[in-house]
């Protein structure tokens, strides 16, 4: 439980961790640590320097901005729990961040370094998918834009390119959401966790979005289900058909000894009942 030997820098600014993340061989960001220190405890993780970004103030915060919000990559669960803004305009996120893992998790660990860790058990990631969120990343020479759909790209595993910092994160509003997640007792990760969104319209579902995390490698949006009920009204008889497939959006599921791939699937089609329920009532 003693990490490898590694240097430590703070730079007081982005641009000051970009040329770090250039210069010093190995260098690795950190934000919150939460992901990070424990892997480097079990060793499987050994980064010849750590480049500590979590108390650049730029990084930091939350705007309300046209059409949703902006939320500094430093931001953590706790700040974004707390938000009044957040809690207006993007409720969901709000009651996410609150719920993700215990109090010490949530005063240090952050959105954008659940982001850029990619767990797939994290709850942050499922939620951008759904939200169709857009992440800011800096690079040493230019800034640009990634979208959720295209940022998840297999196990911890993302389109961040070597040298570049998740810098911000844009959340479209969105006042009918719900995300449910099957925690695992031990650390409160998403065994699975199901997100989604419903526009209604002369009492029919006029926008239907469901995103399911946990199952497989990337969270993914379940295209089946939303067609499904879109256009339908939200009976019973037609949230259990649209439930029903589920299935066909997890392709090839995570197993482990905890729960196996027909079990994520069982409990995700499940869930994703449940969220639609709730969600439906929320968009009436
Ligand atoms: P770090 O651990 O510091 O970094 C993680 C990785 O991201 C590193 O590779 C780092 O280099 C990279 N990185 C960090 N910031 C950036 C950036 N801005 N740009 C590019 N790369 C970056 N999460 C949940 O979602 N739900 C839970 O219920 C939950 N429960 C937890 C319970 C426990 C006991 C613990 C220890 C963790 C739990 N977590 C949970 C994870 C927690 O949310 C972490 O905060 C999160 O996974 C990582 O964020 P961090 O700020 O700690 O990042």
């Amino acid at each position: 439980m003693i990490p490898a030997p590694f240097e430590y820098y703070r730079p007081k600014n982005t641009a000051e961790a970009l040329k770090l993340l250039q210069k010093v061989k190995g260098a690795r960001l950190l934000a919150g640590g939460h992901s990070l220190l424990p892997a480097m405890k079990l060793r499987l993780s050994s980064p010849g320097a750590l480049v500590d970004i979590a108390r650049i103030k730029e990084l930091s915060g939350i705007k309300s901005v046209k059409g949703g919000l902006q939320i500094g990559a430093m931001t953590t669960h706790a700040a974004i729990g707390a938000s009044d803004v957040v809690r207006k305009i993007c409720p969901v996120l709000a009651e996410t961040a609150g719920n993700i893992g215990d109090l010490q998790v949530r005063n240090r660990g952050t959105i954008g370094g659940s982001i850029a860790h990619a767990d797939p058990a994290a709850d942050y990631p499922t939620l951008m998918l759904l939200l169709g969120a857009r992440f800011t990343v800096t690079g040493p020479k230019k800034k640009r834009e990634i979208k959720a759909d295209d940022f998840f790209v297999d196990l911890f595993t993302t389109a961040l390119k070597r040298g570049e910092i998740l810098t911000s994160i844009y959340v479209p509003a969105e006042s009918a959401a719900v995300y449910l997640k099957h925690r695992h007792p031990a650390s409160s990760f998403a065994v699975v966790g199901v997100a989604a969104a419903i526009a209604m319209k002369n009492g029919k579902c006029d926008r239907v979005a469901v995103a399911i995390g946990g199952a497989t490698a990337v969270p993914v949006r379940a295209g089946a289900v939303e067609q499904a009920l879109s256009g339908k009204e939200p009976t019973s008889a037609n949230l259990d058909r649209a439930a029903a497939a589920v299935a066909q959006a997890i392709k090839s599921p995570l197993s482990d000894s905890y729960a196996s791939g027909e079990f994520r699937t069982h409990l995700a089609t499940v869930m994703a009942r449940r969220a639609l329920t709730q969600v439906a009532a929320k968009a009436r």
